[in-house]
């Protein structure tokens, strides 16, 4: 069986290890445009020099050889023939697969807003983007980002700790990271960033990038009327999958390409898994994309196990997971959090740990009393059970009855 994945990421070498695990004679080939396993989970890192780009590598030197894995870097797949079951690469070279996974990933999804073309604007998605992001930024006076979701946020704070630059981040929500805190947390957040120096303009966007005579930026004009100065802009307003390779073959959805719950796609032999595909949310019952590294993780090893012949489900999936350390804090957000349903019952809890600081829970519940959705904030030692109290629509007191975890808290809202 000849199995070929494309995308050397988190799904695609999970995927690869599943399929090994399950079929030590099967020829396995991945293929990659990355000319490196890198894990994008630390590239504001790199972008901020604080770390190498050799140092985000996620699997060991030998990987490859130790899971009898051919991996071609640095080739990027132009085409698909399902009918030959072949695929087209950019050398020139055409690979047969009885069974192909489609692990492409996203890109960046830079708006069509004037400016954005030309030198001195990135995204930051691959690692040419953090390098380019790294190699500018010591010359830099401003940075302008655009976009306080997680990417955005960590980027902000990687580059005010490394660099002598200013850094301001522009949001259209009332509050940073709006789809992983609500008013409260995400106010807290607001000020936290202001006190650690980040210029956080919230309730604005960007409607021009303007640049100067040499066609470097220089200032960004926001739909408000201000103009900041910026001689550096990094887009980090979400992404879109990289769909195009099977957009002429099967359905693609609004979001992504779907798969069902083993990660097949509509065309026979052809799975796809990680930040490409959309996919059922268990927590909220929707089709939607999951776009996080453990959930692509899941999904890879899913498909690998299927393309092996063995059958395997996605159960409890969700993507609504976000953990981070921001500012200092220890952050996780669950469930929907940017859909809440207004007649669940808001509960903020507030305690002071022993360190002093101010740890915030704050907890949604449904009519029945089980968890819709959670912040945590400071304290999140209990963050695995309340993501299973909201998978399996439960309350954390029926999940671990022993454990009261609100006990010691007091109900501020
Ligand atoms: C800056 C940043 C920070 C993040 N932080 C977190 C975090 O803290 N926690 C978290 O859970 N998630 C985080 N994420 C999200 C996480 O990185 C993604 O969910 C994860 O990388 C998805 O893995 P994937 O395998 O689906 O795709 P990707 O990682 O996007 O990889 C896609 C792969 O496909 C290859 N490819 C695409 N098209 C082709 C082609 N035509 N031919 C050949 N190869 C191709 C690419 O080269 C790449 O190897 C972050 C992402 C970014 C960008």
């Amino acid at each position: 069986m000849r199995h070929l994945i494309i995308g050397n990421s988190a799904a695609g070498t999970a995927a690869a290890e599943a399929i090994r695990e399950r079929d030590p004679a099967a020829r396995v080939t991945m293929l990659s445009k990355d000319t490196a396993f890198f894990s994008r989970c630390q590239l504001h890192l790199v972008a901020s020099g604080r770390r190498s780009s050799a140092k985000t590598r996620f699997v060991p030197r030998d990987w490859a050889q130790r899971h009898g894995i051919e991996v071609r870097l640095g080739v990027e797949v132009t085409g698909i023939d399902a009918h030959q079951k072949q695929v087209l690469c950019s050398n020139g070279e055409i690979l047969p697969y009885d069974r192909l996974l489609l692990s492409t990933g996203a890109s960046s999804l830079m708006p069509p807003i004037a400016g954005m073309e030309g030198p001195g604007v990135f995204g930051l998605r691959n690692l040419e983007d953090a390098e380019g992001i790294c190699g500018q930024i010591m010359g830099c006076k401003n940075v302008v980002v655009i976009g306080a979701g997680l990417v955005g946020c960590e980027l902000a704070e990687a580059l005010i700790k490394a660099s002598h630059t200013s850094v301001s981040i522009i949001e259209m929500a009332p509050y940073p990271l709006p789809l992983q805190l609500e008013q409260h947390t995400g106010a807290r957040m607001r000020q936290l960033m202001g006190e650690h120096g980040i210029n956080m303009i919230c309730g604005d966007s960007v409607s021009a990038i303007e640049r100067n005579a040499a066609g470097n930026p220089c200032a960004v004009a926001l739909k408000s009327g201000r103009i900041l100065s910026a001689d550096l802009v990094v887009c980090a307003a979400g992404v879109r999958p990289n769909i195009d390779l099977f957009a002429p073959l099967g359905d693609i959805g609004r979001r992504g390409i779907p798969i069902d719950e083993g990660c097949r796609t509509s065309v026979t032999d052809i799975y796809a898994a990680g930040d490409v595909t959309e996919s059922c949310d268990n927590t909220l019952g929707r089709v939607m994309p999951s776009a996080i590294w453990p959930a692509a993780r899941r999904q890879g090893r899913v498909a690998g196990i299927n393309m092996s012949g063995g059958s395997e489900a996605l159960t409890d999936h969700t993507g609504l997971k976000t953990s981070a350390v921001l500012c200092g804090i220890p952050l996780v957000s669950l469930g929907p959090i940017f859909d809440l349903n207004p007649a669940w019952q808001k509960q903020i809890y507030e305690h002071t740990d022993s360190r002093g600081r101010l740890c915030t829970k704050v907890c949604y519940t449904q009519s029945d009393g089980s968890l819709a959705a959670t912040v945590l904030w400071g304290d999140v030692s209990l963050a695995g059970l309340y993501a299973e109290a909201i998978v399996k629509k439960r309350s954390v007191g029926d999940l671990s009855p022993g454990i009261v975890p609100d006990y010691r808290l007091q109900a501020v809202g």
